[in-house]
């Protein structure tokens, strides 16, 4: 079953083709981030009219490279939401139409649920497992026990992980997005901490984030220290690691599962792999993190997550548009 995968929920406008689920057959992408750093964040027009131009050129680019015909494809998936609504708008009525046009299916993928895919490139995933979603909007935990059946169980209260970065790193004048500037100028830093920054906790809901009191801190150490920058970065990247970690040993404990995941453009940061995969090791879970091009957003995830969901008979209609705000919950399957 060779799936075409579309993204286009934020500034990538991704294509990707991928056989069941599993084996990557080509991918391309394209980002408007490089346009959006101009205006120091995502502006949503601007996203969407990208997209409009881009989407056709990709997934043109992706057929090419797979030596690959449209009538070779046997499915199209979209995501479908959260994100931008007219950027996804593009790409889910560019999908219903590509399908319509092909006479095959379209499916229509949670964006989360699709960074979860992330790991199932190469191999298939394994369940049960603990799944740590980080990305620029979302940090969450996941209780991963099949295809189409997962449960959050924890869940920030405010800021997202890769957001506490980006914000951070806007004030250390660095340019979007932050996550890996922080992680870059965070390397240059002594081989000791210069500085700590707290890390909050939620009361009564020990699962849950909390990254918004970070900003402030940081705001607060950036002005006391403005010839401190790496040294910022360091602590910013630690505190970020820190709560992530705490919680992910709390879950743990919880619930003791073979395997571990992490999804989501934080997941490519390598401060954060080696502390999961050191806390695995310690414990005796395997650890999954997937490539660092298929943590940020990309189409191959969109593609694998929507192999399952075809397989549940989850099928785009002709009268459905863009779903956002979508919770990730709402993707698992009823009677679960
Ligand atoms: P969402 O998936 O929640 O809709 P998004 O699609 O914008 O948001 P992703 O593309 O998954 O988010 O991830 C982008 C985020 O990942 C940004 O906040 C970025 O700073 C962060 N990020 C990317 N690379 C790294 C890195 N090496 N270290 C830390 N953070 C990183
Ligand atoms: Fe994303």
């Amino acid at each position: 079953m060779r799936i075409l995968g579309i993204e286009s929920s934020c500034d990538d406008t991704a294509a990707a083709i991928v056989e069941d689920g599993v084996r990557l057959i080509a991918e391309a992408k394209l980002s408007s981030a490089l346009i959006q750093q101009r205006y120091g964040g995502v502006v949503p027009e601007v996203a969407a009219r990208e997209h409009a131009m881009a989407v056709l050129p990709v997934v043109e680019t992706v057929l090419a490279e797979a030596g690959m015909q449209l009538a070779d494809l046997d499915a199209v998936a979209v995501t479908q939401g959260p994100g931008l609504l007219g950027a996804l708008l593009v790409g889910v009525t560019f999908a219903k139409a590509l399908a319509r046009a092909l006479h095959r299916p379209a499916i229509g993928v949670h964006h989360l649920e699709a960074h979860l895919y992330a790991n199932s490139i190469g191999h298939p995933v394994e369940f049960p497992g603990l799944a740590l979603i980080v990305s620029g909007g979302h940090t969450s935990l996941v209780w991963w026990r099949g295809h189409g059946d997962l449960e959050v169980i924890g869940a920030t209260r405010d800021d997202a992980a890769g957001e506490a970065l980006d914000k951070g790193a806007r004030l250390l004048g660095l340019p979007y997005p932050g996550g890996p500037e922080i992680e870059r100028l965070a390397l240059t830093a002594g081989p000791e901490p210069a500085f700590r920054l707290p890390v909050a906790r939620v009361t009564g809901a020990p699962l849950d984030f909390s990254f918004s009191g970070l900003k402030t801190a940081t705001e607060d150490l950036v002005r006391q220290h403005p010839d401190a920058r790496a040294g910022v970065a360091r602590a910013l990247q630690e505190a970020v690691v820190e709560a992530l970690m705490k919680n992910v040993k709390r879950a743990y404990a919880l619930y003791p599962v073979p395997h571990l995941y992490v999804a989501g453009g934080v997941a490519a940061n390598q401060r954060l792999s080696e502390a999961l995969t050191s806390f695995g090791r310690e414990v005796g879970a395997t650890v999954h993190v997937p490539p660092v091009a298929l943590c940020t957003d990309n189409a191959a995830m969109v593609a694998a997550a929507g192999y399952y969901r075809w397989q549940r008979g989850e099928r785009l209609q002709p009268g459905e548009g863009p779903k956002t705000p979508w919770q990730l919950q709402e993707v698992a399957r009823v009677e679960s």
